[in-house]
């Protein structure tokens, strides 16, 4: 226990140790604005580091596209061209590094992927083979129903004989993983103020001095937006696309029945450990439902609408999930996706200020950790890192 213990500080040091002198001589004070996964995990990696972090979101941590994803963390076959798929591979080592040092529990419970009609399967078979010829890839399998069914007996494949597993996808908890990170930023000595609205940048001698926010002013000498949807207004650019909205609906606990992560025809859902079953929909949403949408709800305005989607859901999945009519609804939260325009990570400094960083990407519960951790050493060695080079926001500025 003893043994173990200290060979994970010994590893954790080495890791550390060169950014705390680093630290001291350069002395930067770093502020985060927006405390989802992807900044969260920034502000944690940095007072890791024991940089003088300070976090703030102009709401509660946690509460924006974080708090209504589908928390799925994969390397799957969307995720192309190659630079995009191998980072979402380091973001399931990171998630692997970062369960033990947070003593936090991630179902790693792979996926299982399959569509109905014999042109779209013909697609995904295309898409994953194309996958499987990368220089890495994590574990895919083509399996058939009959193996589908030994995993998963609830469910009804259709004699499929094209299904797609993926083993080493995992789902989090989001908000309970940010408070996780939260609480370590605290014990690390640095700060995280919520219900603090980032305003403007206040400039002296042309070099960034502090940010004036809804709370005052914050002295900094870096920042780092990490603002989600919130992007494109907050630098007054265009970066990201219209953000894309989908539904995410949570039962009540219930008897244990889904062992794997379940992208089904049109839905897609998994069981958390307490039991509750998380669902997701595939493009069910109407345009003119959507545009009804002012300032990115992250519910809808009446009953009548919600339970209309609630029915159209039930709908599509009792077709391969017949126990989905048979789950008590507790939540149901529309979640905002932020698009960058050509739907790859925008990470890293603005051209022209260097001063400025900016981290906002799809993918970002998947990408959270690793990105954290790959912000965090550009910030404090000053460098760019090779591995960023195909997501760098100058490409669109
Ligand atoms: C339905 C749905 C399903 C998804 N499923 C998955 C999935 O399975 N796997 C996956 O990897 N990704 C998934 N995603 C995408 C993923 O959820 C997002 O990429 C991720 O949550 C983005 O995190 P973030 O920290 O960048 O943004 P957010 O969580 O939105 O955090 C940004 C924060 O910035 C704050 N902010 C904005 N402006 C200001 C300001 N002026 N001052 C202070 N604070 C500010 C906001 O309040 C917010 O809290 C899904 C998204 C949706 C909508």
């Amino acid at each position: 226990m003893y043994r173990r213990k200290f060979i994970q500080n010994i590893a954790l040091l080495a890791l550390i140790s060169p950014f705390i002198k680093l630290n001291a001589s350069t002395n930067k004070r770093i502020v985060v604005v927006g405390a989802g996964i992807v900044g969260t995990s920034i502000a944690y990696e940095l007072s890791n580091l024991g940089i003088k972090t300070i976090l703030i979101d102009k709401y509660k941590a946690g509460s924006g596209t974080s708090n209504s994803s589908f928390n799925w963390i994969n390397a799957t076959y969307p995720k192309k061209p190659y630079s995009y798929n191998y980072l979402a591979q380091l973001g399931i080592k990171a998630f692997k590094d970062i369960q033990n040092e947070l003593n936090y529990d991630i179902q790693w419970n792979g996926s299982l992927e399959w569509v109905n009609s014999k042109k779209s399967q013909k697609e995904l078979i295309d898409e994953v083979k194309k996958l499987m010829q990368y220089q890495t890839f994590t574990k895919h399998k083509i399996i058939n129903y009959k193996k589908a069914n030994i995993l998963e007996n609830k469910l009804d494949f259709r004699n499929n004989i094209n299904i797609v597993y993926s083993e080493e996808d995992g789902v989090i908890e989001t908000n309970e993983f940010i408070r996780l990170l939260i609480d370590r930023i605290h014990f690390n000595g640095s700060k995280v103020l919520e219900e603090c609205e980032f305003e403007s940048i206040k400039y002296t001698n042309n070099t960034i001095s502090s940010i004036i926010t809804s709370k005052g002013e914050i002295a900094a000498d870096q920042i780092v937006f990490a603002c989600g949807i919130d992007t494109n207004k907050i630098l007054n650019k265009k970066l990201l696309k219209s953000p894309e909205p989908g539904i995410i609906i949570k039962s009540k606990p219930y008897k244990k029945i889904i062992n794997k992560i379940i992208y089904g025809p049109g839905i897609h859902l998994y069981q958390q450990n307490d039991g509750r079953v998380i669902i997701g929909e595939q493009g069910l949403l109407e345009k003119n439902d959507t545009n009804k949408f002012l300032d990115y709800p992250s519910q809808f305005d009446s009953k009548s609408m919600q339970n209309k989607y609630v029915n159209k859901i039930i709908n599509v999945g009792k077709t391969f999930f017949n126990d989905i009519k048979s789950l008590d609804i507790d939540e149901v939260k529309i979640g905002w996706r932020p698009i960058p325009l050509d739907e790859k990570p925008i990470i890293g400094r603005l051209n022209y200020d260097k001063n400025i960083y900016i981290a906002t990407m799809h993918s970002g519960i998947t990408l959270g950790p690793i990105v954290g951790k790959l912000v965090a050493k550009e910030l404090t060695q000053n460098k760019e890192l090779s591995i960023l080079d195909s997501f760098r926001p100058g490409r669109f500025l």
